[in-house]
């Protein structure tokens, strides 16, 4: 199997196991406990990877709430601010191309009483600052765009998008779930106020993630969605999964993966050189280093999937292909139906290699000109 679907999920890497697993067995305390010393040292733990965690984003530790993962974290930034009664304001601007964790809770908030505006991308999958600018009126609360969109790679300005927002008073979340640790980013630089990442998305492990909530200038102000027993300064109660959150504080302070925008590229000439009717989607410099999603003319992406079962890839985000709906991403991108079913993502990893990278290779082009070869029946 050469897995090629890094922004679903990735493994976890050895060095972060290694550092995760005495936290199972003999350092089992809760964090909670600071009655003995095994909740001390779980304590303590846990306080020294809020600090690695902070200083990635240019953070104070202070301003790092544990959660379950980027969709806990988006559901905390959108309806905890929402919901505080510190707020008046009731309009909140997004876009088309975030990630479900955004969309949902946004769409919940419709039904009490929000506006919410999603803003469109244009053919690159980027949004527009001066109609970013335009929508935010002075009932809006919030801004809510993704760093690094997950099904095509495009990153949006969020340095820009910061300014703006603080010029017009108004809070910026960012889900920088794809971005973390491999983005530069710097909270206070770019203005953001809020920020979710997950480690599941960076070689550490399922069930774990932050939400930065900044502190002062301004400080957020954001409701707890989970109540019993006051844990993370009563933002998020509950046990703190230690082991998680040192294998979180390990993925993102893995050396930098300097190799896999050479692989990429190797990938997407490689096919783009040997196939005709092939695009790519979204924009082509802004965009994730290890990220190509790609449309072959003439070929299902499910069928393509099924043609080369050996090779792990996406033909639509992994998250949102339970609903069975083609890629809403790609439709916002205004990509016509036939373009969205020919698309494959291919999200490499830090543990490719050059030769897989070449059978794969190999394997989407025979596969794309067998689909091809078998007539246009079964594709557009
Ligand atoms: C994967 C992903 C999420 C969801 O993260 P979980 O930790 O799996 O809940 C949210 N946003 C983006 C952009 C993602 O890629």
């Amino acid at each position: 199997m050469i897995y090629l679907d890094h922004n679903a999920t990735t493994p976890v890497d050895p060095r972060v196991l290694e550092a995760m697993m005495p936290f199972f067995t003999e350092h089992f305390g809760n964090a909670a406990s600071r009655h003995h010393a095994l909740g001390c040292d779980a304590a303590k733990t846990v306080e020294t990877a809020r600090e690695r965690i902070a200083a990635v984003i240019g953070a104070d530790p202070r301003e790092i709430i544990w959660t379950s993962g980027a969709t806990e974290s988006d559901n905390l930034a959108l309806q905890g601010v929402a919901q505080s009664s510190v707020y008046r304001k009731k309009h909140i601007v997004t876009v088309a191309t975030e990630h479900r964790a955004v969309l949902d809770p946004c769409e919940v908030l419709e039904t009490r009483g929000f506006t919410v505006t999603y803003l469109g991308v244009d053919g690159d999958g980027c949004v527009d600052l001066d109609r970013l600018a335009t929508a935010i009126t002075d009932q809006t609360l919030m801004v809510s765009i993704m760093h690094a969109n997950n099904e095509i790679g495009v990153l949006h300005p969020i340095g820009d998008i910061g300014a703006l927002c603080k010029e017009r008073g108004v809070l910026f979340h960012t889900d920088a779930t794809q971005s973390f640790g491999k983005e530069p980013i710097d909270v206070n630089a770019m203005g953001i106020d809020l920020l979710s990442a997950t480690a599941h998305k960076m070689h550490g492990p399922k069930g774990v993630g932050v939400l930065y909530i900044r502190r002062r200038d301004p400080r957020v102000r954001c409701q707890a969605l989970l109540h019993g027993g006051g844990h993370e300064r009563g933002l998020r109660s509950g046990t703190l999964n230690v082991p998680g959150i040192v294998g979180m504080a390990a993925a993102a302070t893995l050396p930098p993966d300097d190799g896999v925008r050479a692989l990429r590229d190797r990938l997407e000439t490689g096919i783009l050189s040997r196939l005709d009717g092939v695009e790519i989607n979204g924009h082509r410099t802004h965009r994730l280093a290890n990220t190509t999603n790609l449309s072959f003319a003439g070929v299902d992406g499910k069928a393509l999937m099924k043609a080369m079962p050996e090779i792990a890839v996406s033909s639509s985000s992994a998250c949102t292909s339970a609903l069975l709906q083609p890629s809403y991403v790609l439709g916002a991108l205004g990509c016509h139906e036939a373009r969205i079913r020919g698309s494959v993502r291919f999200s490499l990893g830090r543990c490719n290699t050059a030769e897989e990278i070449d059978t794969a290779t190999a394997r989407v082009v025979e596969s794309v000109q067998a689909l091809r070869a078998a007539g246009p029946r079964r594709h557009t």
